[in-house]
């Protein structure tokens, strides 16, 4: 494999702890090394419990909580979370729970400058990324802006014992799909590929053992470590076909986040993988096999995950609008996508069935494929 021998990289001033029962022990401490004395607590209506754990040991440093977190964040929740915030006279927010949870405490960063403490609960990755997504009239809105990156993550493995086995794997797989879009990412970097090979490594190597065993507490440190590190690919760069498509199936067409995502991996890494040898590789060693897109495609069936867009409930009609939507909007990707392509690559998810191992394309091909704009 050759050096990649220009780049640049980005370092974000990010404190992350991580220890089993570190929400309780170790969130009121971050909240004192950045200075925050009056705390919203925020998390979706079904992590409650646990971030009231959190809200006890802030003690009076706790202003509240706001357990209205949904997914996606539709916009009026935003408005109604900062109305909260502003009247409980907060200097600052505590996320407790998955991508939602955090989703809504990065909105309330993006219109009130407050910084965040995560307190993630899921692998989706979110906690590591200045990348904010907001929901109005059935679309989904996406950007960057340092603001919302959390300054405090607490990773607490045993928050993750909960985690139901189904929602687990999508997660785990959430994570994956953003070390794979980061190794053939235009700003990716030797360091991000390190950090991808170990994310995806460690990753599939804890899901199977946590299908098996979901009380596991050293696999479930293994995967929340591989979330942390898959987290830091997707902060560090420029997500391509993968996030894009399922970014309009979850925004315009209401599908799970992390399901779609685990559907979807698969398909997208066979048509990108002739035009990113590099990714191929690493993934080849990560995963321990000839034929990456097969090998997500067999862990997901093996673990139980859904395989199928049908399964999820897409419309088989839908299936064209959606291509078309994604073939519409520029996006970073190694191989360029037609809407035909679009089309192939969402019908085969559409139907589940096993990767077609996609052939060689002309190199010119490959370049012209990068270096468009959307961030996600
Ligand atoms: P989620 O936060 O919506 O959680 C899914 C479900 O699992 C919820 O019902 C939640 O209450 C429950 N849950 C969460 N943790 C649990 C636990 N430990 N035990 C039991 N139940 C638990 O799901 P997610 O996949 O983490 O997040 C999805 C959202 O995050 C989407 O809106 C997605 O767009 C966003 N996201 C954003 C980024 C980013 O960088 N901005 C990255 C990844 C995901």
């Amino acid at each position: 494999m050759t050096f990649q021998s220009e780049f640049s990289y980005e370092t974000r001033p990010v404190r992350v702890v991580f220890r089993p029962g570190a929400a309780v022990t170790a969130t009121p401490g971050e909240a004192a090394h950045l200075g925050l004395r009056r705390l919203l607590v925020v998390c979706g209506s079904r992590g409650e419990a646990v971030a009231r754990a959190v809200a006890d040991a802030l003690g009076d440093a706790c202003a509240g909580v706001h357990a209205e977190a949904r997914m996606h964040v539709p916009v009026e929740d935003a408005d109604r979370a900062v109305a909260v915030v502003r009247a409980a006279g907060a200097d600052g927010c505590v996320t407790v729970g998955g991508g939602s949870a955090i989703g809504l405490g990065k909105a309330i960063a993006l219109r009130t400058g407050l910084p965040l403490i995560a307190v993630p609960s899921t692998y989706s990755g979110s906690e590591m990324t200045p990348v904010w997504g907001l929901t109005e009239h059935g679309t989904k809105r996406t950007g960057r802006d340092p603001v919302v990156q959390p300054r405090s993550v607490v990773y607490d493995p045993r928050l993750t014992l909960s985690l139901p086995v189904p929602l687990t794997v999508t997660s785990g797989v959430n994570a994956l799909a953003h070390a794979v879009e980061a190794l053939y990412a235009p700003d990716t970097s030797p360091l991000v590929s390190v950090m991808a090979e170990e994310g995806v490594r460690a990753m599939a190597e804890a899901l199977p053992r946590l299908a098996a065993d979901p009380k596991d507490l050293d696999a479930r440190s293994r995967a929340l470590y591989a979330a942390w590190l898959c987290g830091t690919c997707l902060g560090s760069t420029t997500m391509g076909l993968h996030h894009k498509v399922c970014h309009v199936l979850g925004g315009t067409f209401g599908l799970p986040h992390a399901e779609t995502h685990t559907v979807v991996l698969p398909y997208v890494l066979a048509h990108n993988a002739p035009a990113a040898p590099h990714a191929l590789a690493v993934l080849r060693r990560a995963l321990g096999t000839d034929d990456p897109p097969r090998a997500l495609w067999e862990l997901a069936g093996r673990l139980g995950a859904p395989r199928s867009l049908a399964g999820l409930g897409l419309a088989e009609g839908d299936v064209t609008a959606a291509a078309d939507r994604v073939a519409g909007e520029p996006y970073a990707n190694p191989r360029p996508v037609t809407a035909d392509e679009a089309r192939a690559v969402l019908r085969a998810a559409y139907e589940g069935g096993p990767p077609e191992p996609a052939g060689d394309i002309p190199l010119q091909q490959i370049q012209r494929g990068h270096g468009l704009a959307d961030r996600k």
